[in-house]
């Protein structure tokens, strides 16, 4: 039975004992069929050898050279530099910031190195910050990889190696497609949907004849059947939360308005018209026991705090308890700030709750949230195990984009009393195409703020090569010594924390030392949130004038007298996701700029995706025109849209297997319904997998 094999444990496995078990769950691998579904992130080309003299800055390539130079050096910490060469006659630096001794006494003169990484430009060459590299034995040529290899997600103690066997290991034991597959024969007629089968095989293991770059763009029909899957799974599980939802209560939150007519008569600024509408849109779900799941849009600096904090006090007013959770620290933080500004004044409590909360704090906490404190704020540490609520009446999550989208339920999840749940407000500024609307929150409501505050100075927005790197760092220090502040994004394709964090280092020394007479401050993922939040501190008081950051400081930060932004690697970025960072300056009353810093030369696709940004600063015609702009042939990050956490759908790229996916979805609910239970448990599995994230 399909089933059956599908659900062994990976017990079964040969080799997998208790460690790698535990090791495997914490990816969300349980079962045989759960390892079938781990499906590559991207892929690697190490088909060839590129010629070192061939390199261009931003680049992923694998090289192969002689090492003749090594250098160890201390610019205020240890670093190795490694020069290579090969017949091309020209030289590529390898530098390591992180590095065992007997690892550095491996690179020695005339060993012969292959390596697979990033390409940058340094100060003499073109340079690899920490590639992957092996040492080649004698002369002969050795041989290179003869299809692509695959990268998967994984776990801290499981390397790429390993999974990759494990993985083949049990698609030895994939069963035949009749038995594997879920959607009914004659809903897929018409869909020409390839075999599920052959499907998994080749995205796992893609042949050496097959296509290289459609299967690097995700539009091999391989990926395509699966992504119409994984798509279909999805609104699947949306729908049938919604329907699940429906069912239950909520208390209905009827105040009677006096703190929110405090709260808005107390504010420097009068609500916009569109501010008022949408409060009124959450006002009227609130008062009803139905609970609500509203999904509040509003581009970035719309104002979508102060809303929330209306709904907050429409719960508090109910005698209920209100909570909302940031995705970062630093946001959270800064809610904190502002809520407690604006809220304790009329004698609502303000709890806070993050996972740096430790000891004698944390148990005053726990305890006043028990207690019935009016308002708690904090990140994901509000779902931990300890927190328990007096009477939660309302979640709500802010820049959802960044959770995964079925973490909500575990906040909601907690403020469970029986069958009664509390009302949940969702908040984002990454704005979404109506036609992608319909899948992407199919379990939600949406409002929509379109207005911005009055008063708001444009940013003015330039795109730069990096040619002209030197002018930038002279313009940021004319800036900063008229008492502005800059912010200094450094971006990478690569998106764990590591490299990021590796990437902006480098930069800070760099600006550093090409600022002498500024101070630069340096934050990214990888700093302990203490950390973290003294430099926001610093730069929020103006100590430090010139921030370099990963992309950490995209959401939320708001420092308004930072007025100017450098984006590196601007071309490689989504629309969404530049002109999220860009919301950080035109915050304050000064003329704000962002400045697009490109590697040349720009494809005359990106250069028109770059000129969007430049027209406008609206963030829903940036959204539809990032939708029109791609097309096949463009390699973007892998993050494309931050929106939807999928394994290997990409919402924008396959709009068009969309209407198919509602189509077969609302069929399949209503007429196949233990079918459609499958389909999610195994693209998503059960909540338990979100709920420990
Ligand atoms: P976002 O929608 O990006 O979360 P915020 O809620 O952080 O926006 O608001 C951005 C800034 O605008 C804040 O400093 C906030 O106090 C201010 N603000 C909000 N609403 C108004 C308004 N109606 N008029 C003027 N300023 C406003
Ligand atoms: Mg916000």
């Amino acid at each position: 039975m399909a089933q059956e094999a599908g659900l062994q444990p990976l017990t079964t496995l040969p080799g997998v004992g208790p460690a790698l078990r535990d090791c495997l769950e914490r990816l969300g691998a349980k079962t045989l069929q759960d390892l079938w579904f781990h499906l590559p992130l991207r892929y690697e080309d190490r088909t060839r050898l590129v010629p070192i003299a061939d390199l261009r800055p931003g680049d992923t390539a694998q090289v192969e050279g002689v090492i003749e130079a090594v250098q160890k050096g201390f610019r205020g910490r240890p670093q190795l530099r490694v020069a290579i060469s090969d017949g091309s006659q020209e030289t590529l630096v390898l530098r390591f910031f992180h590095f065992r001794g007997a690892q550095a006494d491996q690179l020695r003169l005339g060993a012969r190195l292959r390596c697979y990484g990033e390409v940058r430009r340094g100060q003499q060459s073109l340079e690899m910050v920490h590639p992957q590299y092996q040492h080649l034995g004698g002369e002969g040529p050795a041989a290179v990889e003869e299809t692509l290899s695959p990268v998967y997600p994984t776990t801290e103690g499981l390397g790429q190696k390993r999974l990759g066997t494990l993985i083949q290991h049990a698609l030895q034991r994939l069963p035949e497609d009749e038995q594997l597959e879920l959607i009914p024969a004659p809903l897929r007629a018409g869909l020409k949907l390839a075999s599920l089968r052959r499907a998994l095989l080749f995205v796992h293991r893609p042949p050496p004849d097959a296509d290289v770059s459609l299967l690097l763009q995700g539009r091999h029909p391989a990926q395509q059947r699966l992504a119409f899957e994984e798509l279909l799974s999805h609104h699947l599980s949306l729908k049938q939360m919604r329907n699940a939802v429906r069912r239950q209560v909520a208390p209905a939150l009827d105040g009677d308005g006096s703190l929110r007519r405090r709260l808005i008569a107390g504010l420097p600024f009068g609500l916009t018209a569109a501010q008022r509408r949408v409060g009124a849109e959450i006002a009227q779900d609130l008062a009803t026991a139905e609970p609500m799941l509203r999904l509040v849009q509003g581009d970035v600096g719309s104002g979508k705090t102060v809303v929330a904090a209306l709904a907050a006090l429409t719960a508090v007013e109910s005698g209920r308890q209100a909570a909302l959770m940031a995705p970062t620290e630093l946001l959270a933080e800064q809610h904190l700030r502002t809520l407690r500004g604006w809220l304790q004044p009329l004698g609502v409590e303000v709890v806070w709750l993050a996972g740096k909360v430790q000891g004698k704090t944390r148990k005053a906490a726990l305890e006043a949230v028990a207690g019935g404190a009016g308002v708690v704020v904090g990140t994901h540490a509000l779902m931990q195990e300890g927190v328990v609520f007096r009477e939660l009446g309302l979640a709500i999550i802010d820049e959802q984009h960044r959770f995964g989208v079925h973490q909500r339920l575990a906040l909601r999840d907690k403020g469970r009393e029986g069958e009664r749940i509390p009302h949940q407000l969702v908040l984002t500024a990454t704005p979404i195409p109506r036609t992608l609307a319909m899948t992407a929150y199919a379990d939600l409501d949406v409002s929509v703020i379109d207005e911005l505050p009055p008063g708001r100075t444009p940013v003015t927005t330039v795109a730069v090569s990096n040619t002209r790197r030197e002018e930038m760092i002279a313009r940021i220090r004319a800036a900063c010594l008229q008492g502005r502040q800059a912010y200094w994004v450094c971006t990478l394709i690569e998106e764990t924390e590591l490299l990021q964090a590796q990437a902006a280092e480098v930069t800070h020394v760099e600006l550093s030392a090409a600022l002498p007479e500024l101070k630069v401050g340096l934050v990214h993922g990888r700093l302990k949130p203490a950390e973290k939040s003294a430099i926001m501190d610093a730069f929020k008081a103006g100590e430090i004038a010139v921030l370099v950051a990963t992309t950490v400081i995209e959401v939320g930060v708001d420092v308004p007298n930072a007025s100017l932004m450098v984006i590196e690697n601007a071309e490689r970025l989504g629309l969404a996701q530049l002109h999220q960072l860009r919301g950080r300056v035109g915050r304050g009353n000064v003329a704000s700029s962002c400045v697009l810093l490109y590697q040349p030369p720009l494809s005359q696709l990106a250069k028109a995706r770059l000129n969007v940004l430049r027209e406008t600063n609206d963030g829903f015609r940036i959204a539809e025109k990032d939708l029109e702009l791609r097309g096949p042939g463009e390699m973007l990050g892998t993050r494309q849209t931050g929106r939807l956490e999928f394994r290997i759908a990409d919402i924008q790229r396959d709009a068009a297997l969309l209407p198919a996916v509602q189509q077969v979805g609302e069929t399949l609910l209503q007429q196949h319904a233990p079918l459609a239970e499958r389909i999610v448990a195994r693209w998503i599995g059960t909540a338990a997998r979100y709920a420990g994230a």
